[in-house]
């Protein structure tokens, strides 16, 4: 069984520490990937600090997975030693339900199997994640990557990117419709990309005035501060559809009142409390809120192909391993442009 370098959480209150695990060994279609990158999504540190509850401990985060394939099983298809793959926030799934049949695999009937955080189909083995030297996984839920493009810069649209792609696309985003963007953070950040080569015109809604100048670097058209009371007035009734990447707890009224007739609110972001809805704010204008959980796996291929003709890659901080557990403190503090990516080779 291959052995593997780590990083793990050992209980929800500890810092992560070195750690060392045994990988499957490669089954005919499997893919061995050695991870060379691998993204720091907030979804991990919600799960290593037990935030959603029910998190399973040792625990080797990481979904935001690119590296080069060092071993393929004798039935696949798709890959070959040496080329570029990508593994994302899903390893497996029932393969058979409708929802599976549909290649949209994230909404599962038996629920997909989470990279790390999850029981393996087999119920007995812990899905392990990124911060680590390799990966073994079904060539299904690997990803084909572009040599064109900064792999680090890659790694996290295996999550982030996926995560906002999908509803964007979903929500029918297109040239002339007004986007608002709520958070800048990792998931925000692409969320603007997408939403400005979609065509939209692209407001940033962000409770920190100091990122204005990035949003219009990223090409947003607007920027407003949610914290102002006047400027959230003015924009009463004016989006047809806002994506919502909020990791903290928060209220949707506030989201909610500005968008138009038939404005939908795309929600992403998971607080650890579960927010307030005022059914008057959803009855005018008959707005809607949708959820939206990553993407599947016909999709997320759609998204890097898409990425790479567009030369979308996420604005990255290279980080060492060594300094994950400073990584998620500055996460909490919003100190992070806009994605720390792990630099695998300092494991
Ligand atoms: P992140 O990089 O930490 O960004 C979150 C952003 O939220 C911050 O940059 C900040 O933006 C804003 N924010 C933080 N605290 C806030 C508050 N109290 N009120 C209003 N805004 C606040 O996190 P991320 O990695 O993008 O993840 C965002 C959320 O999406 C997390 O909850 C994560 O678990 C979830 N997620 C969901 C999926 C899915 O499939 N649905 C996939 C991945 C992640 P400003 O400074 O601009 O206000
Ligand atoms: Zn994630
Ligand atoms: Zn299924």
């Amino acid at each position: 069984m291959p052995a593997t370098k780590a990083y793990a959480a050992l209980n929800p209150a500890d810092p992560l520490v070195p750690f060392q695990f045994d990988r499957r060994e490669t089954r005919p279609q499997d893919v061995q990937v050695e991870i060379l990158y691998c993204g720091v999504c907030h979804s991990d540190l919600h799960q290593v600090r037990d935030e959603w509850g029910g998190s399973i401990y040792p625990m080797v985060p990481g979904h935001e997975i690119v590296g080069r394939v060092i071993k393929i099983g004798s039935e696949v298809k798709k890959f070959k030693v040496g080329d570029l793959a990508g593994v994302g926030v899903m390893v497996d799934s029932c393969r058979t339900c409708k929802n599976c049949k549909k290649e949209m695999e994230q909404y599962c009937v038996e629920d997909m199997t989470g990279t790390y955080n999850a029981m393996e189909r087999d119920a007995v083995t812990i899905a392990q994640g990124g911060y680590s030297s390799q990966i073994v996984t079904d060539e299904r839920y690997v990803y084909s990557i572009s040599p064109k493009l900064d792999l680090a810069g890659v790694a996290p649209l295996l999550c982030a990117g996926i995560t906002t792609y999908s509803p964007l696309r979903y929500a029918g985003v297109t040239k002339g419709m007004k986007v608002g963007v709520v958070g800048l953070g990792g998931l925000g950040h692409l969320g603007v990309k997408f939403a400005v080569s979609f065509g939209a015109e692209v407001t940033l809604i962000s409770t920190s005035p100091s990122k204005q100048k990035d949003a219009e670097r990223l090409g947003a058209h607007k920027f407003l501060l949610s914290t102002d009371a006047q400027q959230m007035k003015d924009a009463d009734s004016y989006f047809d559809v806002i994506l919502n990447t909020i990791s903290a707890n928060h209220d949707y009224k506030k989201y909610l009142d500005l968008l138009d007739l038939d404005g939908k609110l795309l929600i992403v972001g998971l607080p650890p409390e579960d927010p307030k809805v005022k059914p008057f704010a959803l009855l005018k204008n008959r707005r809607s809120i949708t959820g939206s959980m990553i993407g599947g796996t016909k999709e997320t291929q759609e998204m890097l192909d898409y990425c790479a003709e567009k030369n979308i890659v996420a604005d990255i901080e290279i980080i060492p391993i060594q300094q994950i557990n400073e990584a998620y403190e500055r996460m909490i503090k919003n100190d992070v442009r806009y994605r720390f990516v792990i630099d695998m080779k300092t494991l």
